[in-house]
């Protein structure tokens, strides 16, 4: 298996040796028919792949609104998405528990300030107990074809375990589940251990070995002050030095804990507290370079107190306006910088040449184990190529001059599709899981006008209603810092349009997403049995459309 595979499969590799957790049973279907007889699909209402925040959100709401004819396809072995995934040494949250938890299910027991990986996953496990979810998830279900039938009007669904139809399919396979991993020359040829922050290898002792880690974004800051005081030694890959603040952790008292639990509203008031100040920063972010100088002004200033060889600090110091790639907290990372076992290669992997890996200014390092901080395929997401919509086309297709939606939530060419955290709906700043909840109302009033429509019908994005929200972000992005604030990040695409942020507030977006503006849509009728076999295209109603 050559190294990109490797280091991107290790956990799949590491789910089938290991199969299920104690405990977590096994999915209720059974997924082959033993006599090799063609595989009769089962239909269901709703069907929603991915268990991380989004789909779990998604299942929630569902049942809430009174709908169990639904399931929730998983690929894993478990729920909880990326923080299933990201289990690397030091992974934890630089959004506040209390705000980075479900309005629905307010959790007072929260121990930090900031949420360590291990909480945020049995956070997630006890909400799938909680609201009733476990019948509904088909684990090690990962889907390989999502057809759109366009006679049925309904979607066709493959996956490695059972097959389905759905009325209505809940895209919630999240923007950070597959690795992105550069193509370097020579990496099959590296003798030693390699992995992505994401695929940690947890067999693999770090300690006394000579390990690289390449990046410095979110992952990498949290994994080097983990590894760097057993490491032999450590070499960091850095192309592009991030922005740096203290982060205000600490553990969240006992006392305040005890409050949270018998004074909700206390927690209810913590909450919206951290989101208040977050809605408040947003012009920092979306009105042009300089909102953020007080920010930039602390963030020398930390750098300056920890490191003191001028040398690392000006190779640490970041070219571009702060904001313009994600805002980095931590306490640690630049004491571990400054520590006799580790180095700065101010550049980013060029080659690797037996175990010497070589830098894009020539610098050679020897190293034992590389682990690849180099972020996820975010523009280009991999399930995008298994979507097939209306005319045939692949979502990747439709998408391959950018991606783009409808409220980042539907897609044209792709009826009774939502997508959750869809283009245009990642935050700088503030927790996904509002926008997220936002998400779900949308969803809501989605199933509600197909039920009030009646008969077997479709909602189909307008391709006009599509442009007209492409070009309100596009100009809301004009003066963003993250168009102007001199950097390449992975928000931008290959074309360097943004195609991943919100650029407004979380209050905004979930004013806009209230409800469905079926003016928006192509409502698509079955025939009735009498009528021709091809499905009517209609014009909303004057009134649905208002
Ligand atoms: P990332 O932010 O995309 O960072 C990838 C890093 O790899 C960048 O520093 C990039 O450099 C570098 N890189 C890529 N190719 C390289 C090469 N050939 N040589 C050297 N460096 C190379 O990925 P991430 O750190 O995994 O974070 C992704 C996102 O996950 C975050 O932005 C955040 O949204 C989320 N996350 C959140 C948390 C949290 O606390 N909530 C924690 C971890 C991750 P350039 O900067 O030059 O491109």
């Amino acid at each position: 298996m050559d190294r990109q595979r490797q280091a991107h499969e290790g956990t799949e590799r590491r789910e089938e040796r290991t199969g299920p957790p104690p405990g977590r049973p096994e999915p209720s279907h059974d997924p082959r028919p033993s006599s090799g007889a063609p595989r009769q699909p089962e239909h269901v209402r709703v069907a929603i792949v991915g268990s991380g925040f989004g789909g779990l959100g998604a299942a929630v709401r569902l049942r809430q609104e009174g709908i169990t004819d639904f399931v929730v396809l998983e690929r894993a072995d478990a729920v909880g998405g990326t923080w299933r995934d990201n289990s690397y040494p030091g992974a934890a949250c630089d959004v506040p528990s209390h705000l980075y938890s479900y309005s629905f299910a307010p959790n007072p027991d929260w121990k930090r300030a900031f949420s360590p990986q291990a909480d945020i996953r049995a956070y997630t496990e006890r909400v799938t107990e909680v609201f009733g979810l476990r019948p509904h998830l088909r684990l090690r279900h990962e889907v390989r074809r999502l057809t759109w039938d366009d006679d049925a009007l309904l979607w066709r669904i493959e996956t490695t375990g059972a097959d389905f139809t759905a009325d209505v399919v809940v895209s919630a396979t999240g923007p950070l589940s597959d690795p992105s991993l550069p193509d370097v020359p020579g990496l099959d040829g590296f003798p030693g251990e390699v992995f992505h922050s994401s695929r940690w290898n947890h067999g693999t002792d770090l300690r006394g070995k000579r390990v690289a880690v390449i990046g410095t974004g979110a992952s990498a800051v949290q994994i080097v002050p983990r590894i760097q005081p057993g490491a032999a030694s450590l070499t960091v890959f850095q192309r592009t030095p991030p922005w740096v603040l203290p982060k205000l952790d600490r553990p969240i008292t006992a006392a305040e804990r005890l409050l949270h639990r018998h004074v909700p509203l206390t927690a209810t008031a913590r909450r919206t507290a951290l989101w208040a100040v977050r809605e408040l920063q947003v012009r920092s972010f979306t009105s042009g370079p300089g909102g953020l100088r007080p920010a930039e002004a602390l963030a020398r200033a930390h750098l300056a107190r920890h490191i003191k060889d001028p040398g690392l600090r000006a190779a640490l110091t970041p070219s571009y306006r702060m904001g313009c790639k994600r805002i980095l907290l931590s306490n640690d990372y630049y004491p571990a910088l400054t520590r006799p076992n580790t180095t700065v290669v101010a550049s980013g992997l060029a080659e690797v040449r037996g175990s010497t890996l070589v830098a894009d200014d020539g610098t050679t390092t020897e190293a034992d184990v590389i682990v690849f901080g180099t972020g996820f395929r975010v523009t280009s997401m991999p399930v995008a190529e298994r979507v097939f919509g209306a005319d045939g086309a692949s979502l990747a297709e439709a998408w391959d001059q950018g991606m783009r939606s409808l409220r980042g939530t539907a897609v044209d060419g792709f009826p009774n599709l939502l997508t959750i955290i869809g283009p245009n709906t990642g935050l700088g700043n503030s927790s996904m899981i509002l926008m997220i909840e936002s998400q779900l109302n949308y969803l809501a009033d989605f199933l509600r006008q197909l039920r009030i429509l009646g008969g077997r019908t479709a909602l189909a994005a307008r391709p006009e209603a599509v442009a007209a929200w492409g070009d309100f972000i596009e100009r809301r992005l004009e003066r963003s810092i993250w168009t102007t604030g001199n950097c390449r990040s992975w928000y931008l695409d290959r074309f360097g349009r943004n195609t991943t942020l919100w650029p407004g507030t979380t209050g905004e977006f979930r004013r806009l997403l209230r409800e469905v503006d079926l003016g928006e849509y192509e409502i698509i009728r079955a025939p009735s049995p009498s009528a021709p076999s091809t499905p009517s295209t209609t014009a909303p109603a004057p009134e649905a459309a208002a």
